[in-house]
């Protein structure tokens, strides 16, 4: 059995029950009493006050109360880098813009599934640009960006997120999380890339104030490979990261 994190006492479901329940025991009862007349025989009470307790239940759940249904946390922003015209990085059949589509598409199930608000750059395997991703970061409480790295090195390898400063924990959190996964090493300072320091100099997703993950290498064999065999564990890693960081922001 598991219990949900939140009080049954505003819910509809359970206060007109709970009000029939009273009314019904208590008042019908009482009333009959003061009339001094058995209107309704004592044995066919339990009956009437089951069937009530069950129409009240139902029309509870039915009722539709907005104020219950606004999501407790933020809302994120989760994009996928390059687009469908653009691919990115390529290595044989294999494209970045693809491969990140694939995560961003996990990572944003995992988060409506914690009941964050999310936006994407494109649904299912739509990858919208650069301009339509940093357009719907305003006003997210964090927004993220996946790309997969590339070097003429083959052993070139390990993951970085850049940010602005002020997300350097953040950023570190989800660079951490995901070698976690993939057994990759951290770049930069423990995962992090100061935006000033990356080596593509500014990035309008970052300038934006999001953050930028660079997953791992796709020129490196082994590493790509893990990515690809794992990325439902990446995302759900990466996933748990901006949950934990979302409730931060609320508390
Ligand atoms: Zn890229």
């Amino acid at each position: 059995m598991k219990f949900i994190n939140d009080s049954p006492l505003k819910y509809l479901a359970f206060i007109l029950p709970a009000l029939g329940a009273f009314i019904m025991l208590v008042l019908i009862p009482g009333l009959q009493w003061a009339m001094d007349y058995k209107v309704i025989p004592v044995e066919y009470h339990a009956y009437i006050t089951g069937t009530v307790m069950v129409i009240l239940s139902w029309i509870g759940k039915k009722i539709y109360q907005p104020a219950l249904h606004t999501s407790p946390l933020g809302f994120v922003t989760v994009t996928a880098g390059h687009s469908n015209k653009d691919p990115g990085a390529v290595r044989g059949k294999d494209k970045e813009a693809d491969f990140v589509v694939k995560v961003r598409n996990a990572v944003e199930l995992y988060l409506l599934r914690a009941g964050l608000t999310v936006k994407t750059d494109g649904k299912g395997s739509i990858n919208l640009p650069l301009t339509n991703a940093i357009q719907i970061i305003r006003g997210s409480s964090t927004a993220i960006e996946f790309h997969l790295n590339a070097s003429v090195n083959p052993q070139a390898n390990g993951v970085e997120t850049i940010s602005l400063p002020k997300d350097k924990a953040l950023a570190q959190k989800i660079s951490k999380a995901i070698a976690g996964v993939t057994g990759s090493r951290l770049r930069g300072n423990n995962g992090w890339i100061d935006q000033s320091q990356s080596a593509r100099g500014k990035l309008g997703f970052v300038s934006n104030g999001g953050l930028v993950v660079e997953l791992g290498f796709i020129s490196n064999d082994s590493e790509f490979a893990i990515l690809q065999a794992k990325y439902w564990l990446v995302a759900k890693a990466i996933a748990d990261v901006i949950i934990e960081h979302e409730k931060g922001l609320k508390s």
